[in-house]
């Protein structure tokens, strides 16, 4: 279960701060299918990115089950994001000089884990022929699928994806979509999705809406 409490982030400081997350209390079952809505600038971000430890908040506390990972310095937020927490990004953010094959085992090396998974993932994500391959030689649908088997690969409880169908056509969205939802169905993962697009937040099993940094 992720759980928060007052959770707030302001950046800056004196005149020019910007509160982007205020307050916020929210709670989320394991195995839960999450869509988080709101206009561009809400705090969307600001949540996914406290959420998954890649900032700290100014004020309140976030928690997997009886673990408060705001506490954590540096080093340890690193280590429980790479171990619980797998991200997928609307730009999908593979490293260019890496073929797909290395981008998707470079959590595991970092991990120090083995990566017995990967071909079963990368078979389930239709990228076998494709592990090979550059990012610059893939279709952004082809990408966001190697970000996803990334996001895998240390078998975390939980994938937070912020517009993952954002920077594709159509068709790669829905795909996109369809396997997020095939990892919580028969993966049991949570999985948070923060998404413009109503028809991939009608997919999911409830909606949390943004505004000006307030939950509702
Ligand atoms: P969303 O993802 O919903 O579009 P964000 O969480 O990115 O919104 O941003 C919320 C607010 O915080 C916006 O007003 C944005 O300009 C501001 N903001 C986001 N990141 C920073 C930052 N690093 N420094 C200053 N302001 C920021
Ligand atoms: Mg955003």
């Amino acid at each position: 279960m992720i759980k928060t409490e007052n959770l707030s982030k302001t950046y800056g400081k004196g005149d020019g701060s910007v509160a982007a997350l205020k307050n916020a209390g929210l709670t989320i079952e394991d195995g839960e299918l999450v869509a988080i809505i709101g206009k561009s600038g809400s705090g969307k971000t600001t949540l996914l990115n406290l959420l998954g430890c890649l900032d700290a908040p100014t004020d309140g506390k976030a928690f997997y089950g009886d673990d408060d990972v705001t506490s954590l310095d540096d080093g340890k937020a690193a280590d429980f994001r790479l171990r619980h927490i797998g991200f997928v990004f609307q730009f999908f953010d593979l490293l260019p000089e890496l073929t797909a094959a290395e981008n998707i085992l470079l959590p595991a090396r970092l991990a120090k884990k083995s990566a017995d998974n990967f071909q079963e993932i990368v078979d389930s994500l239709g990228l076998s022929e494709r592990v090979n391959h550059y990012p610059s030689q893939l279709s952004g649908g082809q990408q966001q699928r190697v970000a996803i088997a990334r996001a895998m690969i240390n078998d975390p409880e939980v994938l937070l994806c912020d517009e993952p169908t954002g920077n594709l056509d159509e068709k790669s969205g829905r795909e996109v979509m369809d396997l997020l939802l095939k990892m919580n169905r028969e993966q049991h993962k949570t999985i948070l999705i923060v998404t413009h697009n109503p028809e991939v937040a009608a997919q999911c099993g409830r909606t949390i809406e943004i505004s000006d940094g307030m939950i509702f």
